[in-house]
């Protein structure tokens, strides 16, 4: 069993306060040449399949199957992340049965964006020292000077998948490495990367019984969707910390904001700002027209059984997290 001292990260993360400190660990793992061959392989590989269904558009147009695919594995893979890795798993926004759990720690394993006991622990870190130094992926914590708004987006959006293993999975997320379901897919993260191309191909092989067929379901399917993902969901990190609006309050230097025209591609995690000010709500769109369709679909698994507990936002809780706002001169 771990012990109430190494939990006390993640319950720190889990109510939302900052760590106290500078974030500075002794773990770090310096970035090996392969690690950073393979991480430019998952970052900037999809964009030849974006210049591929370029002109696969221009020459013969999309067919009603690439369609499908793109949208199906985008919304299979982000609601893994949103609903799975990010609002169950990180931070216990919900209590799900052993079948969901796995079935979402699957799905978001299909986004290409790490194995899912090292993409929680590097956010209930970003959560514990946010937008201060010990933050994997903040925008504000470049060098100052020339470009750094510029400089703090790229290191935020990508630049910091280069920087090598800052987080040590041991501390951040113990209670994840005592589940052997999660340890499994943690370690299958790989073979989950091969099968989210392969499905896709081999779906539309199934329909089309054509080469040029199946290539679609890789291109659209898989690349495609896979650099959509990626950059929608990385979007989160960098520009919903730099720009929009902050209505609820946040702890001292958390710059978390709402950056509304991502709300549909980002699966609501865009009302960033109200997560970062109470992280174990399940539903982050709070407000009127703000729509949230990882809290829908928690919402449906709640109805037929297969999620519980779900920490809904309570309307007086919400009032006493918004910002007073001045009405002075
Ligand atoms: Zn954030
Ligand atoms: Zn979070």
């Amino acid at each position: 069993m771990f012990s109430p001292a190494l939990l006390s990260p993640v319950v720190a993360t889990l109510d939302g306060s900052n760590l106290d400190g500078d974030g500075a660990e002794s773990f770090a793992q310096a970035p090996t040449a392969l690690g950073q061959f393979v991480t430019g392989l998952i970052i900037f590989g999809p964009i030849l399949g974006v210049i591929a269904g370029g002109v696969v558009l221009f020459d013969h147009g999309l067919t009603i199957l690439d369609v499908i695919l793109v949208v199906v594995f985008y919304a299979l893979a982000g609601h893994g992340m949103t609903a799975g890795f990010h609002r169950l798993l990180t931070h216990r926004s919900f209590k799900a049965t052993r079948s969901l759990k796995i079935a979402l720690a699957v799905c978001g394993s299909l986004g290409f964006e790490g194995s899912v006991n090292g993409w929680v622990a590097n956010h209930r870190r970003h959560h514990a020292f946010t937008d201060r130094p010990g933050d994997p992926h903040s925008p504000h914590t470049v060098a100052p000077g020339p470009w750094s708004t510029l400089r703090g987006f790229f290191h935020a959006h990508v630049g910091w998948l280069f920087q090598g293993q800052m987080t040590d999975e041991h501390r951040w997320a113990p209670d994840l490495l005592e589940d052997r379901d999660l340890v499994v897919i943690s370690r299958l993260f790989p073979f989950f990367c091969a099968l989210s191309l392969a499905l896709p191909t081999g779906i539309a092989w199934l329909f089309t019984h054509t080469l040029a067929g199946a290539l679609g379901g890789l291109v659209w399917g898989g690349l495609v969707r896979m650099f959509l993902l990626h950059h929608f969901t990385f979007a989160v990190n960098s520009a919903c910390h730099l720009w929009g609006r902050q209505p609820f309050q946040t702890a001292n230097g958390d710059q978390a904001r709402n950056f509304a025209p991502l709300f549909l591609v980002s699966m609501g995690e865009n009302w960033h700002n109200l997560h970062h000010s109470i992280p174990t709500v399940a539903r982050l769109g709070v407000e009127r027209r703000q729509i949230d369709s990882t809290a829908r679909l928690i919402r449906i698994l709640e109805i037929v059984g297969l999620a519980s507990d779900v920490r809904w936002a309570d309307a007086a809780r919400l009032d006493k997290r918004r910002r007073v706002v001045s009405t002075s001169a």
